[in-house]
């Protein structure tokens, strides 16, 4: 691991002050950036530990739930105001890692997690993403995990959180402070598909510090996060599926999907939406709506299953949340 200074910054300005400085990172929990210093991938000079800053989780007056950066994923799971009205959300929580490393891990560190693609980690391999311009030997390696959806030939990694897939389909918004302001920047355009440019993973400007992360009022539907792995847990996703569905008199009044383990961010399933919307809830039309998704999924060498199991694991998703609707 290289040197580095580390401060706990008190307040938001100071931390935006640290983090301008050349070569400081901000520190939520470390579960993801100390791993990536030990192995010397990530290697900041200062550390800016942001941990006390944006710990609340806050009803907006329009009826939206405000979720501050560095409030624990334990804790966002947990709260009552999100199991009873983004219940999704806690399911995907809960999906992910292990309870000791939930209750470390912030929301803010949650989202910029970095790909758990194995050429990332082996320094000995070529990786665009960690060393610009020196290859991705992921496109003809082994690439059982990789993505489907909006690859290049320059990255075919995928993101691993599963927190994120929820807010995809929740349609959450990100606001970040930096030394112009605060912005709010929606949670399915924050995170950006690799181009020519994989070592860009999000809208963040350097310096740029996430403060929260506001779901929206009123979402109609019952809903679930299903993620499927290698193990039942302490694995990450090989894909799932954030789905959000509010049938009246047989038809999809609304209809959310987002899909994890597919793509360089969470992947929001706007072709299934479309196709649905309007339509009859029935297991035919779930059916050819992940068809329409799929249409446009390129697999790698070893990752093909990926698209059938997302099909089937739709259409699945779809029907058991229809039958929850009718014994409502
Ligand atoms: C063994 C293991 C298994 C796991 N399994 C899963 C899984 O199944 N599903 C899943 O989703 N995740 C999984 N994880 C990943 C885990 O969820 C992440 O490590 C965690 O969410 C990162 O949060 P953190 O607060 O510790 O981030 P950190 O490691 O502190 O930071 C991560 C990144 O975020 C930046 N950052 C942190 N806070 C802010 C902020 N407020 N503003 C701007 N930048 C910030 C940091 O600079 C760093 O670049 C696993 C991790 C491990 C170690």
């Amino acid at each position: 691991m290289n040197p580095f200074t580390y401060e706990r910054a008190a307040d938001p300005q100071t931390a935006l002050e640290l983090g301008a400085r050349s070569g400081a990172k901000y520190l939520g929990g470390g579960t993801n950036l100390v791993d990536l210093m030990r192995e010397t991938i990530e290697h900041p000079t200062a550390l800016i530990d942001v941990t006390s800053l944006s710990c609340e989780i806050e009803e907006t007056g329009d009826g939206c739930l405000r979720i501050g950066a560095g409030v624990r994923n334990t804790a966002v799971a947990a709260d009552r105001r999100v199991r009873e009205r983004y219940p999704m959300l806690s399911e995907a929580i809960l999906a992910g890692a292990s309870a000791q490393i939930r209750n470390m891990a912030t929301v803010g560190g949650n989202l910029l997690q970095r790909t758990r693609c194995g050429y990332f980690y082996d320094d000995a391999a070529h990786c665009n993403k960690r060393e610009p311009g020196t290859g991705c030997d992921a496109v003809d390696g082994f690439n059982r995990m990789h993505a489907i959806f909006g690859a290049s030939a320059a990255c075919v990694a995928t993101h691993p959180s599963d927190m994120a897939v929820a807010l995809a389909a929740l349609d959450a918004r990100v606001t970040v402070d930096g030394r112009n302001g605060s912005r709010d920047i929606p949670l399915v355009d924050f995170h950006v598909l690799p181009g020519e440019t994989p070592h860009i993973e999000t809208m963040l400007e350097a310096g740029e510090l996430i403060t929260a992360v506001t779901l929206p009022a009123g979402i109609a539907g019952r809903s679930c996060y299903r993620k499927v792995r290698d193990r039942a847990s302490y694995a990450f996703a090989l894909l799932s599926v954030a789905a959000v569905l509010e049938v009246r008199d047989g038809l999809v009044d609304d209809v959310r999907i987002a899909l994890g383990g597919v793509a360089h961010k969470p992947w929001r399933a706007n072709a299934a939406e479309a196709a649905l919307k309007g339509g009859p809830a029935t297991e035919a039309a779930f059916h050819a709506a992940a068809q329409a998704e799929f249409a446009s999924a390129r697999s790698l060498r070893d990752n093909a299953f990926k698209i059938e199991l997302g099909r089937r694991v739709i259409t699945d998703t779809l029907v058991k949340l229809t039958a929850l609707q009718e014994i409502r």
